[in-house]
């Protein structure tokens, strides 16, 4: 496994980046975003990966923390850097919503590109306090941080009010100024799933924080989002966008389907060969409206 000191050597990238945090500087003064995905295994990281080559894109794929905690950190980054070996374009591997400074750390230590500390559920001091603790640890490793501020709607996350989700600007610039983190998620409507009805962005907002402050931002929530919403935030200044549940749908509903079909002879490579195409088919189809 590799040191901690190995870690801080700077890693080589593609496409003239030598860094990720270099790719995002770059993306947000040009106005373009990295289209990451979640991915569970190495079943849909394959399909993710397939897709960008396609559409010959750099890509980001994610693991959200009970998928890092199965399969572990390092294990994850092993999976990576096999499908590097055989792709022209870069994948970046992120860890997805972590609550955890701990598990930042174990994520950083194991050879992420970039973590994603997730304080939008405590107090504003509480979460400039964590993020800080992680951004500490990963700015000389060369690791990405992203924050959050405001909140996401949908999967439990209870709002009563426009004003109890929308990113607050002051509260923006001060989680940016004291922490110093790359790059931040920031609430303006947006839901993670599917949503009953079209996700209302609050596109004056997402201006007000993009003037504001000068880090890249993220767009949660990509499955719900319309193509012409998501072109125009990235417009505006979303420099990553975070598509998952239309993945994870897809593979399950698929797998369901081709394992009823084999019954008894179910075997998984076999299965796997059928569902592969229908996740690939729905990453190009998002890949296609974030490239735009
Ligand atoms: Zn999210």
């Amino acid at each position: 496994m590799d040191t901690v000191i190995s870690n801080i050597k700077p890693r080589v990238y593609n496409n003239n980046y030598t860094s990720l945090k270099e790719l995002f500087v770059d993306y947000r003064a040009t106005k373009r975003c990295l289209p990451s995905f979640n991915v569970n295994d190495n079943y849909d990281l394959k399909a993710v990966v397939e897709a960008a080559e396609e559409m010959d894109t750099n890509v980001m794929v994610m693991t959200y923390p009970p998928v890092a905690e199965l399969n572990t950190p390092e294990v994850f980054r092993a999976l990576v850097d096999g499908f590097k070996k055989i792709s022209k374009n870069n994948i970046y591997l992120h860890l997805d919503h972590s609550t955890s400074v701990e598990q930042c750390k174990h994520a950083i230590d194991a050879g992420y590109d970039s973590v994603m500390i997730d304080g939008s559920q405590v107090s504003l001091k509480e979460n400039i306090k964590m993020t800080k603790a992680v951004v500490d640890y990963a700015k000389p490793r060369g690791v990405v941080v992203e924050a959050e501020i405001g909140k996401i709607m949908g999967r439990g996350v209870e709002v009563k009010s426009d004003n109890d989700f929308l990113a607050d600007l002051e509260e923006v610039v001060r989680l940016y100024e004291e922490t110093n983190v790359d790059i931040m998620a920031v609430g303006i409507g947006t839901a993670h799933g599917f949503t009953p009805t079209e996700p209302k962005i609050h596109f004056d907002r997402l201006q007000e924080i993009a003037d504001a402050i000068p880090i890249p931002l993220v767009l949660h929530g990509g499955t719900g989002i319309p193509d012409a919403d998501i072109q125009k935030s990235i417009k505006i200044g979303m420099s990553k966008i975070n598509i998952g549940t239309i993945v994870h749908t897809t593979y399950m509903k698929h797998a369901f389907e081709e394992i009823q079909k084999a019954g008894d002879s179910a075997y998984p490579p076999f299965i796997m060969k059928e569902v592969l195409p229908k996740i690939k088919e729905v990453v190009k189809d998002r890949l296609r409206a974030v490239n735009f």
